[in-house]
């Protein structure tokens, strides 16, 4: 299951000697949807490997993440573009990623209107991606660029997605490594898709797999999960880790419930989302066939009492309890079962709209004609 073992390096990343930024004419602005953003020798316009970058108020890293990126990719026998999303930073990161893209090749710098949060900016980065290998990683040099052609290299015929192992993870135990640890056991049992860091940004996903994944809220983190839903392999490798230099974490431990509530939506996704009155008729049935059931035995106990006038039942019926109990199990009952029939429709509504199968196909062949 797992890949090449990592070298230990310790080295932070912006202390390495990048090659020095070629001097290239000023990077145009660009509306969406245009064409590749200039013209060096069409280096851009097909490129085989895109790496996907988020970024929120990192302007201290920036330049060394950018010198670090140029330096691991040009080594690597792929034409490549860094896609960097600036998620709405306040801090001056926008003015640092023109300055950037003025001075290295190779560069897309996106700017989100507002903070998304790091989902959406990763979404938008692999939304405007034109390589058939997208790899995305953190912009806080926490990743590192040094490991991308070592999981592009693993990305085989049979493989899909590559993803990241902070095996040695530089960050601190109580608040980050501890939930991150318990958050992996559950998701890897949960989704039935087993990693030992499904945090870690730094990973890699052949682009058709990835462009099949929709993501919503904090589902950046599910993407292997979602992925090998339709149909896509999944290995894990060690990657290093370092600590942060410069900034802090925009993260803290409420992260843990954002990350257990994503969790039962993948699973519902997972399990039920074609079939979803399996789930909520499931749980209507087995609260409303036992109301019924109070109800049919309290009327039974009443007209054996109005007929032979045993006493027992009159007791039963006087106390509100059991009454209201079967009339809020059946309430109850009938509620799921609607929102399960309401949730067939929006599922039928949600393929049908997108035209989006519910099966995914890996090849085709044909017989020669
Ligand atoms: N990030 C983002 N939008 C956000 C929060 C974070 O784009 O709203 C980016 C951030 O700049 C970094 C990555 O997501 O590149 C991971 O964030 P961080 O390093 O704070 O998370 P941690 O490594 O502490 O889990
Ligand atoms: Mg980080």
């Amino acid at each position: 299951m797992f890949g090449a073992d990592v070298r230990a390096d310790h080295r932070g990343i912006g202390d390495r000697a990048a090659a020095p930024a070629p001097d290239r004419p000023a990077a145009r602005g660009l509306e969406q949807g245009a064409a590749a953003p200039y013209d060096a020798a069409g280096a851009m316009s097909e490129p085989l490997l895109s790496v996907v970058v988020p970024v929120y108020n990192e302007v201290e890293s920036v330049e060394a993440l950018c010198g670090a990126l140029h330096a691991s990719l040009s080594r690597q026998p792929r034409t490549y573009e860094i896609i960097l999303v600036d998620d709405g930073s306040t801090d001056g990161t926008w003015p640092a990623l023109v300055r950037l893209a003025n001075r290295w090749p190779h560069l897309r710098c996106i700017r989100l209107r507002r903070n998304f949060g790091q989902t959406a900016a990763m979404s938008a980065g692999i939304d405007a991606a034109r390589g058939g290998i997208i790899v995305t990683l953190d912009a806080d040099l926490q990743n590192d660029p040094d490991d991308i052609p070592r999981l592009v290299e693993l990305m085989s015929d049979d493989v899909d997605v590559v993803s990241g192992w902070r095996k040695d993870r530089k960050d601190p135990f109580l608040s980050r490594r501890l939930p991150s640890m318990l958050a992996n056991g559950l998701i890897s049992r949960i989704t039935g898709v087993s990693l030992h860091d499904y945090g870690c940004t730094l990973k890699a996903y052949r682009a058709e797999v990835l462009r099949r994944v929709r993501l919503y809220g904090e589902m950046h983190r599910f993407i292997p999960a979602l992925a090998s839903w339709v149909g896509a392999r999944v290995i894990e490798v060690p990657v290093r880790h370092h600590p942060r230099r410069f900034g802090r974490s925009k993260y803290g431990l409420s992260r843990t419930l954002r990350v257990v509530l994503d969790l039962i939506t993948v699973k519902y996704l997972l399990r039920y989302s074609q079939r979803p009155m399996q789930a909520f008729g499931k749980i209507g049935l087995s609260l409303g066939l036992p109301g019924l059931a109070l109800l049919a035995f309290m009327v039974a106990a009443h007209l054996s009492y109005r007929l032979f006038g045993t006493g027992w039942a009159a007791e039963l019926i006087k106390r509100p309890f059991w009454v209201i109990s079967a009339f809020l199990l059946i309430l109850m009952g009938v509620q799921f079962i609607s929102i399960g029939l309401l949730a067939e429709v929006l599922s039928r509504t949600y393929h049908e709209a997108q035209a989006k199968p519910i099966y995914a196909i890996r090849e085709t062949i044909e017989s020669p004609s």
